[in-house]
């Protein structure tokens, strides 16, 4: 097949591209180099199955295609927030266009929606039917916000127009070609205990959030949309849950060095709580996580000590 992926050259994108290309397909990688990095994908230039194309998803594009992911949008806190009027204009337009092309096309569609729709939640574990709990004018909105009204768009055009859409729900996931100054958590933890800097909590530490490695969460992925008719929205992600403490403490056994722990003001929204319900994944997908948080943790601090050296 043909498949484009938007966001192509980002941290998922990346991997996804990989996992792709092995099994033979061509794909077209679509990124305006945002968050993503030409080093994430260098190693596939030069594959005749591959095409990079730079390209902003705010501005409508056209191919022959037979599938589409969705993937482009900046997914970290500090990278959403920098400019918070384009994540919602990428998330809303963004879909709007690849919608576009699916319904000219034909081609099947998938949404990298997220976790953040559920908000801060109520209802722990989230299953797909908790309608969630977001302030839609708090200073995460322009994502958890965005990421709902592309939802909305996904299944409008799915019931007014046929178009054949796939829509994952992802909760937190980490592993290699993250940036080291991306600004989420374990990035963060990895890179602050490697550099022999202090790890970092905001608030005190006993948020929760569960951790799916990036090997995981894209075999579901193409498990989804190669499944002949679940819409979803899925689940995705490894049902595991820790606090930021926990988090901490582990990076730090791990990397050892001299880094402490400080505590930083918690900003504003920060979900209280999170972890999956997975039923629908394992019932629909036949999918489960196959990599512990220890062991992603591992493979994570290898691949950031090649980055910004230490250990
Ligand atoms: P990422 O920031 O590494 O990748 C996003 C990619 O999209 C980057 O390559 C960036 O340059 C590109 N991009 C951003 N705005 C664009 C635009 N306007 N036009 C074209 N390209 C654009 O993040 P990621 O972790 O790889 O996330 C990929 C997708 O998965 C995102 O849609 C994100 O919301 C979603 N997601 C990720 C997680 C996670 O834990 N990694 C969780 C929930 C949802
Ligand atoms: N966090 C933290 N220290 C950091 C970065 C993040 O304590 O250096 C916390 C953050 O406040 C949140 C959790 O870790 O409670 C996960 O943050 P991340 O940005 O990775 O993802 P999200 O909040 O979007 O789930």
């Amino acid at each position: 097949m043909r498949i484009l992926i938007t966001g192509g050259a980002g941290f998922l994108g990346s991997h996804l591209s990989e996992r792709l290309l092995n099994e033979g397909h061509e794909v077209l990688c679509l990124d305006n180099f945002f968050t993503g990095r030409k080093r994430n994908i260098e190693h596939l230039i030069g594959n005749p199955r591959f095409e990079l194309i730079r390209h902003d998803v705010c501005d409508p594009y056209k191919f022959e295609v037979d599938q589409i992911y969705n993937l482009a949008c900046p997914a970290s806190p500090p990278h959403y927030q920098f400019n918070p009027i384009k994540t919602t204009k990428t998330s809303f337009l963004g879909a709007m266009h690849a919608l576009g092309l699916a319904k000219r096309t034909g081609a099947r569609v998938f949404q990298a929606s997220t976790s953040e729709v559920y908000g801060d939640p109520e209802i722990h574990p989230q299953p797909e039917s908790y309608k969630g709990s977001v302030n839609p004018i708090g200073i995460r909105a322009c994502y958890d916000e965005g990421k709902r009204v592309a939802e909305t768009l996904f299944f409008d055009y799915h019931r007014e127009n046929g178009v054949d859409i796939r829509v994952v729900r992802i909760f937190n996931t980490y592993g290699p070609r993250m940036l080291p100054d991306d600004g989420r958590v374990v990035s963060n933890f990895i890179v602050q205990a490697l550099k022999g800097q202090d790890l970092t909590i905001y608030g005190d530490g006993t948020q929760t959030r569960s951790f799916c490695y990036v090997d995981d969460l894209i075999e579901g992925f193409v498990r989804l949309m190669n499944h002949p008719s679940c819409t979803g929205p899925v689940n995705i992600g490894n049902p595991g849950e820790f606090t930021m403490l926990e988090l901490a403490d582990l990076v730090l056994k791990k990397v050892g060095g001299k880094s402490k722990i400080i505590h930083l003001p918690l900003p504003g929204d920060d979900p209280k709580q999170r972890r999956p319900d997975i039923t629908l994944a394992q019932k629909e997908l036949g999918w489960n996580p196959t990599v512990p948080l220890s062991d992603g943790l591992d493979k994570a601090i290898a691949y950031f000590a090649t980055i910004v050296g230490g250990k």
